[in-house]
């Protein structure tokens, strides 16, 4: 039973690449692997999961109690499936950190957090101290493997595979202690922080909610998902969702502009793994030029607008 058994992260509509990038890490492990869709009218979710290389069969769970992504109903349904799985992986998102430690807490194994890089099967590598170190982990030998996989270390796999897609009945349920209310998200309809392939961030230089508008537009001018530094949200800028950073989102895009964000380390951690990283701050000492690929010293209020002008 050495074979990956991979949560499919998806918003009722289209699949999270996220569940493609889990799907490269069970590669690495060296290992054949299925995908767990769960969700009501999950059937455009499966085909989608069906489709990335090398997915050997989607499992598609379909119940009106499992629509929203809730930890105490997803779980119950991976354990149920988890005996014929050596390795069980789901992404290092809000959700697969949500869920991943009630299935291994269920299965009565510690989880693996994070991975990063993968030795073999029983043996990882993930970043610990703001990134700063990177740690050795050891499962033990031939016992139950839950993980979370860091999305921003692992590039999603093609899409040109052709899965069998399987129906099952849940297996549990509604859970009687944790209920669905409503979701109430700051992003709108930009491009999810996790897997946009570009991102603007505004830090505390941005001085009030209204200025942050500024941020807004110009992601929107070039399809881009909008961050913030903590400072940002701290002042009530934008909502906590957008940060990014330690406490905040660990991202991955091809391109992150960050205006007036000093650099802090705790926010370089959330964006180590960016392409090309562009700083505009109007202290040219600021750390984060450090890191910068390309770097601006000028005031984000001048900039901003003229970089308006010249895409709009
Ligand atoms: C345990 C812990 C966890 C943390 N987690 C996070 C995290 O996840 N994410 C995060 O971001 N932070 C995090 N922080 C906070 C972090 O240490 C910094 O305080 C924060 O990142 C600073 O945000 P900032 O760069 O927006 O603000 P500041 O550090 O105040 O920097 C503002 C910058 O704007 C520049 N500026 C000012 N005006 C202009 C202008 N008009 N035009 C251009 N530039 C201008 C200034 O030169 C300055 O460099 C954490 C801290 C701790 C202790």
């Amino acid at each position: 039973m050495n074979r990956t058994l991979i949560i499919a992260e998806h918003d009722g509509t289209s699949l999270n690449p996220s569940t493609s990038k889990c799907a490269r890490c069970a590669t690495a492990i060296g290992q054949d692997f299925d995908i767990v869709v769960m969700g009501s009218s999950t059937n455009e979710i499966a085909t989608q999961a069906a489709a990335i290389d090398g997915a050997g069969t989607v499992i598609s769970v379909d119940a009106e109690h499992l629509a929203n992504p809730l930890a105490a109903n997803h779980a119950s349904e991976v354990v149920a499936m988890a005996d014929g799985y050596s390795h069980i992986l789901g992404p290092s998102t809000t959700y697969g950190r949500d869920l991943m430690p009630r299935i291994a807490a269920l299965l009565g194994v510690n989880q693996v957090s994070d991975i990063s890089a993968v030795e073999d099967g029983y043996h990882f590598k993930r970043p610990i101290y703001a990134g700063n170190a990177i740690v050795d982990v050891h499962a033990p030998e031939g016992s139950k493997v839950v993980a979370t996989v860091r999305v921003a270390s692992w590039k999603a796999l093609g899409d040109g595979g052709n899965a069998a897609v399987e129906s099952k009945s849940a297996s549990s349920a509604a859970s009687s202690h944790t209920r669905y209310v409503n979701l109430e998200s700051g992003g709108g309809e930009r491009p999810d922080l996790q897997t946009a392939t570009s991102v603007i961030s505004g830090g505390r230089a941005m001085a009030s909610k209204e200025n942050f508008d500024l941020i807004y537009e110009l992601a929107d001018l070039i399809g881009a998902g909008a961050g913030a530094s903590r400072a940002a949200v701290d002042a009530g800028y934008c909502p906590n969702d957008m940060q990014v950073g330690q406490t905040g989102k660990i991202i991955s895009p091809d391109l992150y502009i960050a205006f007036g964000i000093s650099g802090a380390i705790q926010h370089i951690t959330g964006i180590k793994d960016a392409g090309t990283i562009v700083a505009v701050n109007k202290d040219a000492d600021a750390p984060i030029f450090e890191v910068a690929d390309i770097g601006l010293a000028a005031d984000l209020f001048t900039v901003i607008p003229e970089m308006k002008q010249l895409l709009g």
